[in-house]
C-alpha cells in the first residue's frame, strides 16, 4: 500500500521555515510513502520553494480552493492558479473552513471537482462532531457528508478522503484505533458501493509521534492528515518514519 502522509500547517510558518522543514523531511519520503506539505498560500508562491520540494521529493497542497477557475471573488485562490504553481494537491472541506467559511458538502464536492478539473489531487475531508458521536450517529453522518462532498468526476486517483473528527482536531483528544478502525471500515464499504473501491483513507486529529503507529497500522487506514504535530519537523518526520514499510 502506498501511504499518504500531509501536514497541513494552517496559517503557520514562512519562508524560512519552509525551507528547513523540506530539507529535514526530503530523506523520509520514499516510494512507499508519500509527503504532501500544504503551507499558506503566500509559501507556495515562492519559486524557490517549489524546487526544493521537488528536489526533496515532497509534494505541494493547497489548504483551499475557490470552485471557479477566476472572477470575481477577492481574497480567494483558485485551483487552476494552484496548478500553475506546482502544487499538485488542495485540502477541500476542512472542518476549519465548513465552520469558519460555513462551507457546505455541496461547496465542498465543488471544490473537489475544480480540482480535478485543474488536475490536482483533492483531499476532501469529513467527521463528525462530539454532539453527533455522543449521539450514536457517527457513522451515518460521516457517510452522508462524505456521499455529498465527493464529485461526480471523484476516483481513487484523484482523491484522498481524510475523516478527521472534529472534536480531535487539534485538541490533543485522539481517536481511539478501534473507533477509526470502525469508521474507516465503513468508509471504505460506502465507497465500495459509489464504485471507489479502494480509495485512500486518511485519518486526521491529534495524531502524534506516539499515537501513528497504531492507527496507521489499522486496515482502511492509508496515511495521516497531520496539523499540529507538523509544525515540528521532527514530529512530522517522527509519524513518517511510524508508517508501516513496504506492503503494509
Ligand atoms: C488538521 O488540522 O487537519 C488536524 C488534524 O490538526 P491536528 O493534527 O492538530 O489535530
Amino acid at each position: 500500500m502506498r501511504y499518504f502522509l500531509v501536514a497541513n500547517w494552517k496559517m503557520n510558518g514562512s519562508q524560512s521555515f519552509a525551507r528547513d522543514w523540506l530539507k529535514r523531511l526530503g530523506r523520509h519520503s520514499d516510494d512507499n510513502r508519500h509527503i504532501i506539505v500544504c503551507p499558506p498560500a503566500t509559501i507556495l508562491g515562492n519559486p524557490e520553494i517549489a524546487t526544493l520540494a521537488e528536489q526533496q521529493g515532497i509534494g505541494l497542497g493547497g489548504q483551499d480552493c475557490h470552485a471557479a477557475s477566476d472572477g470575481a471573488f477577492t481574497g480567494w485562490v483558485s485551483a487552476p492558479m494552484l496548478a500553475e504553481l506546482g502544487v499538485s494537491a488542495v485540502i477541500v472541506g476542512h472542518s476549519e473552513r465548513r465552520e469558519f467559511a460555513q462551507e457546505s458538502d455541496s461547496d465542498v464536492a465543488a471544490k473537489a471537482a475544480a480540482a480535478h478539473q485543474a488536475g490536482l489531487l483533492a483531499i476532501v475531508c469529513v467527521g463528525e462532531s462530539l454532539a453527533q458521536r455522543q449521539a450514536g450517529a457517527a457513522e451515518a453522518t460521516v457517510e452522508a457528508q462524505l456521499r455529498a462532498s465527493l464529485s461526480t468526476s471523484s476516483n481513487t486517483s484523484n482523491t484522498l478522503v481524510a475523516y478527521e473528527p472534529i472534536w480531535a482536531i487539534g485538541t490533543g483528544q485522539v481517536a481511539q484505533p478501534a473507533d477509526v478502525a470502525a469508521m474507516h471500515a465503513h468508509l471504505a464499504q460506502v465507497c465500495a458501493d459509489m464504485g471507489l473501491a479502494r480509495m485512500p483513507l486518511l485519518y486526521g486529529g491529534s495524531v502524534k509521534p506516539g499515537n501513528a503507529g497504531d492507527l496507521l497500522a489499522l486496515e482502511h487506514v492509508s496515511g495521516a492528515l497531520v496539523g499540529g504535530a507538523a509544525l515540528q519537523a521532527d514530529s512530522f518526520a517522527a509519524i513518517v518514519d511510524a508508517t508501516p514499510a513496504g506492503e503494509g
